[in-house]
């Protein structure tokens, strides 16, 4: 079977309806776009940006299992974009969903900054952004020596001196990844201890380029053009210190892409898509999967189940509820959560199909 990636090439004037549309590219939204194309669902999947989420601005991934000398963010993701197409999974790159409506046939209206489709199952995997400080000088000093991106512009900072904020996975392997280019990388961190993978603290504590700047936070970046230094506080001592940098990375967290989904489907207190075991939302026929899921591990091994779970789940969903059958127009709650959203028509509601996670 040939591939069939269509990458941003809507069809003007018209509106398709797609078995399943899948928002996000991530490994999650990946993985479902593997096994609904396999499953011979017309299958559609949006990314905003290009597709591969947050691993593919990796270097190194070293915990997905079945790669023992690990692989390069960017090659996992391609792998999976180019498994899913190989299935016949459509791919639209560069195009982001503005809004999710239920209809009152059953189906589901997707809208994006270029077109509108429709869905008969949507699978939710729009995954996650970094969280930004708000401290003066974050915003001001965007490409200008703040990033959040060390593998984007990682490579700009050869010989010079970086700090990296946060003491998590990401900000300790983004730290050591920017010792590859930088003198010095300055990781400053609000507590004494690291929430990273042992692993990962151990390298970074073994190399000499990494200096840790603990129980501090940062309070203000400064610079003419450029940046040239990051305040922190120590928040013990309440002394301010000033580290002379060249670049700022920030890795404090992430929040999740969940906006437009507002009123749509349940999501908790910090946004994130809440789901049931089967993945499937507060609203019959949507399903989440992912980093943008309210789910307690947010690794790509994780996603990957995720994926497919949910990819199962909605061709059940599918084998049981034709959208376009009369009377099946009822959104309800999948799950028992309050409703969310209710499409206008009247009838029968459609049972939401359960039962094991079996492919
Ligand atoms: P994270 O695990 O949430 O860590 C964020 C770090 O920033 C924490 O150390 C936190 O401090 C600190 N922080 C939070 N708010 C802050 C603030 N306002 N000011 C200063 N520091 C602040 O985020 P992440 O490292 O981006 O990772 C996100 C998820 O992806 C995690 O589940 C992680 O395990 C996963 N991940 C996995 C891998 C891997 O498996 N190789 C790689 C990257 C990411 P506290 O520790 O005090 O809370």
């Amino acid at each position: 079977m040939g591939l069939d990636i269509r990458i941003n090439l809507p069809k003007p004037g018209e509106t398709e309806t797609y078995d399943v549309v899948i928002v996000g590219a991530g490994p999650a939204g990946l993985t479902a776009g593997i096994y609904c194309a396999r499953g011979r669902r017309s299958t559609l999947v949006l990314e905003r940006n290009m597709a591969g989420g947050q691993i593919a601005l990796t270097e190194l991934v070293e915990n997905y299992p079945g790669f023992p000398e690990g692989i390069s963010g960017f090659d996992l993701a391609d792998r999976m974009k180019r498994q899913a197409a190989q299935f016949g999974a459509e791919l639209r790159e560069i195009t982001t969903v503005a809004s999710l409506q239920p209809e009152p046939d059953g189906c589901f209206s997707i809208t994006t900054d270029q077109e509108r489709v429709r869905a008969r199952a949507v699978i939710l995997s729009p995954g996650v952004e970094a969280k930004r400080s708000g401290i003066p000088g974050e915003a001001e000093f965007v490409g200008r020596g703040v990033s959040w991106c060390a593998t984007c512009d990682g490579a700009l900072y050869k010989g010079r001196t970086v700090a990296v904020v946060g003491g998590g996975d990401s900000a300790v392997e983004e730290g050591m990844f920017l010792t590859k280019f930088a003198d010095k990388v300055y990781l400053v961190h609000r507590r004494d201890e690291l929430r990273a993978e042992k692993i990962a603290q151990e390298r970074a504590f073994a190399n000499p380029k990494m200096e840790f700047v603990w129980d501090s936070v940062p309070r203000r970046i400064a610079g003419s053009q450029m940046v040239e230094a990051l305040d922190v506080q120590n928040v013990k001592t309440q002394e301010v210190r000033t580290l002379p940098v060249n670049g700022v990375f920030f890795y404090i967290g992430q929040v999740p892409n969940t906006a437009f989904l507002q009123g749509v489907v349940e999501r908790d207190e910090a946004g994130y898509i809440r789901t049931d075991d089967l993945m499937r939302t507060s609203l019959c026929g949507v399903f989440a999967c992912g980093d943008a899921r309210s789910n307690p591990l947010k690794q790509i091994a994780m996603a990957v189940g995720d994926g497919s779970l949910a990819a199962v789940q909605a061709q059940r969903y599918l084998d049981e509820l034709d959208c376009s059958l009369p009377g099946a127009g009822e959104h309800r709650p999948a799950w028992g959560g309050p409703v969310a959203v209710k499409a206008e028509a009247a009838g029968p509601s459609p049972a939401a199909p359960a039962g094991p996670a079996t492919p």
